[in-house]
């Protein structure tokens, strides 16, 4: 039975497939420092932006453009900061009016940004006070940056009454950097920028398609495969509970939609996300709860349907002992990579650990330092903080499980490959050019997980020191920090 309630829906348009030309463009604005940057960096992920002058007086004023990507939100995002750090005097106000004819006045949208921590300040009345002024036809949303932290939910249900007396309606509470909230912006974007499209000349924007090759990748829409491993009692349950929210869909055995090897189904952000069965997963070596009764070989085999695999880690237990992840935990993460799936390390109930800043950062540095220790051949790998039990973190874990789930289906085209691979040959010292092998010719074979075959000339295989470098300058150049990349050689006479 699904408990989704049907709910009937305005056109929804695709923006994927409309002229980058014809979107709607969002402003980003806000006093210096509340993140505007950060934020702007979030919505364009890896595409360029472009940096312009904005044509005017003799101060150079740098304006950022990017499209931004929200789901399958399509937008031009304009980020301001540069306008006032470029400016070298004036109040805000002459400052941000100066922004009026080459920047406002070509947005539709604006994102005013606060910082939650700092409360209201006077600055932010003033951008409040000239964008009702000079932005009339622009319609903003307040977004109350920074909001990550797990002490601070007295602080955003205050800001949330000041913010709003703002007069631009409810605000909502983000954070750029960790990718927190952005459900909800897409939530309230959505019907804004599809009135926008749809009020549109009808032809204009039925455009051709200029999504790039690699964008164009199918696979990448496919559901995504989910396990949630980890020791008893570490919270997986109540993980999963707060992941499927209202949405959740059980898929029982009688149900006969899936194999059984699939436990639940939920929707996020238009995707769909399958949840793997891993029951028995390191409940074997647990002692407090759970029937031993998979074996550990079935449970391998439902591992190794998972596309992209949560390991759950327990803040509080890493906050008091000496290594954060015990043995069991060691050897899952490394059998996940080895399977070439991916991995994103969560560590939860970090609620308990409130209000202990010692102990909050020692978690966040110990994880990922010794997950780096523990995986050596895989730099990046996720980590998030999260309380479940809290319900926090949810658009942040999905947001992370989704970012590693499309670098794991990535499909770089072999030109691109090839124009790559001319660059890095000449960037590596090759030890001696004379007895190694050389890279002729590089292809992707194959995708999830992204696999290559480097071609080489001559018999012998490329040294360790080589491999490494090839490896590491194929995640660093596209961005596939985390993913269990493979690289083969071979050789052509
Ligand atoms: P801008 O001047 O408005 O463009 O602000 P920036 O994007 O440069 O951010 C100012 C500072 O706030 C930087 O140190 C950022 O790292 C930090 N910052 C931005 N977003 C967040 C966030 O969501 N949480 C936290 N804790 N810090 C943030
Ligand atoms: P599982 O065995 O991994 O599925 O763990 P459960 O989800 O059953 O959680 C084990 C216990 O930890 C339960 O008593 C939960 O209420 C508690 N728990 C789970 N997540 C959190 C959290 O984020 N914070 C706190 N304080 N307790 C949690």
């Amino acid at each position: 039975r699904s408990k989704k309630k049907p709910q009937k829906r305005k056109a929804r348009f695709d923006f994927t497939k409309v002229d980058v030309a014809l979107l709607p463009t969002v402003i980003l604005v806000g006093r210096p420092n509340v993140g505007k940057s950060a934020l702007f960096n979030r919505l364009i992920r890896r595409r360029e932006a472009l940096v312009y002058n904005t044509p005017g007086d003799h101060v150079t004023r740098d304006v950022r453009e990017g499209i931004a990507k929200l789901g399958d939100l399509r937008f031009r995002v304009l980020d301001s900061a540069g306008l006032e750090t470029a400016a070298t005097s004036g109040s805000i106000l002459s400052r941000t009016a100066e922004m009026t004819e080459n920047v406002i006045a070509r947005s539709q949208f604006a994102i005013f940004l606060i910082d939650v921590r700092d409360g209201l300040q006077p600055l932010d009345l003033e951008v409040g006070k000239w964008l009702r002024r000079h932005a009339q036809g622009v319609r903003t949303i307040v977004a109350m940056n920074k909001s990550e932290s797990l002490d601070e939910r007295g602080l955003i249900t205050a800001a949330a009454g000041e913010a709003y007396a703002l007069g631009f309606g409810d605000p909502i509470a983000i954070s750029a950097e960790t990718g927190l909230g952005m459900a909800e912006l897409y939530e309230i974007l959505r019907p804004m920028l599809d009135d926008y499209m749809l009020q549109l000349p009808k032809n204009e924007h039925n455009q051709e398609d200029t999504t790039s090759e690699e964008e164009n990748n199918e696979e990448r829409k496919l559901p995504l495969q989910l396990a949630i491993v980890g020791r008893p009692n570490v919270g997986k349950s109540t993980l999963l509970n707060t992941l499927l929210q209202e949405e959740r869909v059980l898929v029982g055995p009688e149900a006969g939609l899936t194999r059984d090897s699939i436990r639940a189904q939920f929707q996020f952000e238009n995707r769909t996300v399958y949840l793997v069965d891993t029951a028995g997963w390191l409940q074997r070596s647990g002692q407090e709860k759970g029937p031993a009764s998979l074996s550990v070989v079935q449970s391998r085999k439902n591992l190794m349907r998972a596309h992209v695999v949560a390991l759950v880690l327990d803040g509080e237990e890493i906050a008091k002992a000496k290594s954060s992840m015990k043995h069991a935990e060691v050897v899952i993460a490394r059998q996940a990579i080895e399977e070439g799936r991916g991995l994103v390390v969560i560590v939860n109930k970090m609620d308990l650990l409130r209000g202990n800043s010692l102990l909050i950062g020692k978690v966040m540095e110990a994880v990922p330092k010794e997950i780096q220790t523990v995986i050596p051949q895989v730099t990046g790998i996720p980590v998030v903080f999260v309380s479940a039990l809290e319900g926090r973190g949810r658009v942040a874990v999905m947001h992370q499980l989704i970012d590693t789930y499309e670098k794991w289906c990535l499909r770089l085209p072999t030109a691109r490959l090839n124009r790559w691979l001319r660059k890095v040959m000449s960037r590596h010292s090759w030890k001696d050019l004379a007895t190694q092998p050389k890279v002729k010719y590089f292809t992707q074979v194959k995708a999830r997980p992204p696999t290559f075959v480097a071609f080489l000339s001559g018999k012998a295989q490329l040294s360790d020191t080589d491999m490494r470098f090839l490896t590491k300058s194929l995640k660093e150049d596209f961005n596939l920090g985390g993913i269990p990349i493979r690289i083969m050689q071979r050789s052509i006479p």
